[in-house]
């Protein structure tokens, strides 16, 4: 079979660091075009946007690496078009509009495949296998880091939309979505949010499950230093596993398991590759909705501003 042309609309941090340097690696695919207002990627057609790209580039599948604020007018775009379509993480914006994203796919008889980049760390698939007969008592997701260091300048993740400390930790709840053994959800949490955004710069949460699951998230985007992205899971019996680095390593009762570089965005595009060879689609919101749950449930607090000197004002 003839690799999916492939066109990339968004030439940001995340397409220049994964997307492309991860579908060069990927067989059955191949980069053909791009769509920005701003960037062009070498050996790519170019084009000053995805309509353009539509009319202009012959492609089969379309991968949106924007903020997700304006993903679901392009994802409607390229579905109507009759392109396989790959979305960034987070899907959408909200939760009704991936129901819209799905029903276009449907109609079109092509694939949808909405990305969680964490789910493919090394260590992830393992952990759900170890975990999926067991009775989980208590887990505690650990994700700190430091804004400054890994999103300067990006203004769209203050705003509305753009999920402020949830834009990392939606990557946790992704993991936690995919590994714990039930289905769980929010009873309470607190969201901290500094005077002059609109989005949290931190939040904790907590959740429970149909057998009282304690499960406590922690996310902050103020920590300098070493970055934590861990999460700790206890059993009965004193039994228990960590995930950390973001899915990289894995130990149980204390000893090391895995421990592997990561290959999260080859994995992606093999999975996509796979999607639409067989005709399939992979769209789950669970962790999306978790993060409404919060928007929705949490208390708030007013925090001191934040200032980005990188951003562009
Ligand atoms: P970014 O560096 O700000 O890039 C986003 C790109 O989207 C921009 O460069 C721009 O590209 C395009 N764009 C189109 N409409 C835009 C608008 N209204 N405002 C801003 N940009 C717009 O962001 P990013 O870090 O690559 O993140 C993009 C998506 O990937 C987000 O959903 C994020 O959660 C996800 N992600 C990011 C990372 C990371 O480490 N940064 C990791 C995993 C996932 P053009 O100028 O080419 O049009």
């Amino acid at each position: 079979m003839s690799p999916l042309r492939l066109g990339l609309v968004g030439v940001g941090k995340i397409a220049r660091d994964q997307h492309v340097p991860s579908i060069e690696a990927t067989s059955g695919i191949t980069l053909t075009a791009a769509a920005s207002r701003s960037a062009t990627i070498e050996g790519a057609a170019n084009f000053a946007s995805l309509i353009d790209m539509l009319e202009g580039a012959r492609i089969d599948a379309v991968a949106l690496c924007t903020p997700p604020q304006v993903r679901h007018a392009l994802a409607l775009q390229a579905l109507r078009a009759g392109k396989h379509v790959l979305l960034e993480k987070p899907p959408g914006a909200t939760l009704s509009e991936m129901d819209d994203l799905v029903a276009a796919a449907r109609d079109a008889g092509v694939t949808l495949f909405a990305t969680w980049h964490s789910r493919f760390a090394p260590a992830v698939e393992p952990a759900r296998d170890y975990l999926k007969d067991k009775r989980v008592l208590r887990a505690v997701i650990t994700w700190k880091e430091d804004v400054r260091r890994w999103h300067p300048g990006q203004d769209w993740i203050w705003e509305p939309g753009g999920l402020g400390v949830f834009d990392p930790g939606i990557n946790a709840l992704s993991i936690a979505t995919r590994i714990l053994p039930k289905p769980f959800f929010l009873t309470g949490g607190t969201l901290e949010t500094p005077e002059n955004r609109q989005a949290p710069i931190a939040a904790r949460l907590s959740f429970t499950d149909a057998d009282g699951l304690d499960l406590f998230a922690d996310f902050d985007w103020r920590q300098e230093g070493p970055q934590t992205w861990d999460i700790e899971v206890e059993l009965s019996g004193g039994h228990g596993l960590k995930l950390s680095g973001g899915g990289k390593t894995l130990h149980i009762d204390g000893e090391k398991r895995i421990d592997a570089p990561d290959a999260e965005y080859r994995g992606i595009y093999r999975h996509f590759v796979d999607l639409v060879a067989s005709g399939r689609s992979d769209v789950d919101v669970s962790p999306l909705r978790h993060v409404a749950d919060a928007f929705m449930l949490g208390r708030r607090e007013t925090v001191a501003a934040f200032h980005d000197e990188t951003a562009a004002h």
